[in-house]
């Protein structure tokens, strides 16, 4: 199996079609933006971190109940992926009220919410990825109802699992966002990454942020942030 053409190139990744037509490759690339694109930056080995990141949490989701678009991690920064259609929502999942929740509903950061809130919002960068509800998905025909069911239950168990998981490594999981998509047999499968790109990652004892807030708000410190999760993690 081998690398073809470049299928596209995001903000954080590039992804290749391979000579398997059912496999992709996903390329992490050092980029950092943030604010839509609006603001722009190098993050040093966040490619590495977040490639082997992703595809720790993706293998322990999958031995706990969750199909995932994971196939096989081949460098530190590439990795073999199910080919899938994305869906174009992107699942936001809250704990703890952060960014802009916290603006929108003006909730102090740090506001145990008394129920995990789902959110959802439809991925187009020329819109600025607006938020939607569950009859805005089903009237644009996003995803069906039982697509959608499915995709709020996987959504709510992967917190419950990544949630404890990381509160073992004294890591608070305030809120993160989650991407689906749909294999050609139509199996719907978790997909794209996690990360301290997509989750907000607090330490428990001294409230440090560790994601890319750091890089959204010029805190500093933030390749040490994701080499800290990384160590936590996967133990280097
Ligand atoms: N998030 C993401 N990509 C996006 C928007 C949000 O990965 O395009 C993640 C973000 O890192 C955070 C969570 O989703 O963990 C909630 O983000 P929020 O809606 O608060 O927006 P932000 O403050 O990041 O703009």
């Amino acid at each position: 199996m081998e690398k073809t053409s470049q299928l596209y190139e995001g903000k954080a990744k590039k992804v290749f079609a391979t000579t398997d037509p059912d496999l992709c490759i996903v390329s992490y690339k050092d980029d950092a933006t943030a604010f839509n694109g609006l603001k722009k930056g190098t993050i040093l080995g966040k490619g590495v971190i977040n490639n082997r990141v992703t595809n720790h949490l993706m293998k322990l989701l999958e031995n706990n109940g969750i199909p995932t678009h994971f196939v096989e991690e081949i460098s530190d920064r590439e990795t073999i992926v199910k080919k899938v259609s994305i869906i174009p929502i992107e699942v936001i999942v809250r704990n703890i009220a952060a960014g802009s929740l916290s603006k929108r509903l003006a909730l102090e950061e740090g506001t145990k919410l008394g129920k995990t809130v789902i959110e959802y919002c439809y991925k187009n960068d020329d819109l600025g990825d607006p938020m939607i509800n569950e009859y805005h998905i089903l009237a644009m025909d996003f995803a069906t109802e039982q697509e959608l069911k499915q995709i709020a239950d996987y959504s709510l168990r992967i917190n419950k699992f990544l949630s404890e998981y990381l509160q073992d490594l004294k890591i608070e999981l305030v809120d993160f966002k989650l991407e689906f998509g749909k294999t050609s047999d139509g199996t719907i499968v978790l997909a794209d990454e996690i990360s301290p790109d997509t989750c907000r990652f607090w330490d428990t004892v001294s409230g440090e942020k560790l994601d890319k807030d750091r890089f959204r708000r010029d805190l500093g410190g933030v390749e040490d942030a994701y080499q800290e999760i990384m160590k936590r993690l996967l133990g280097e």
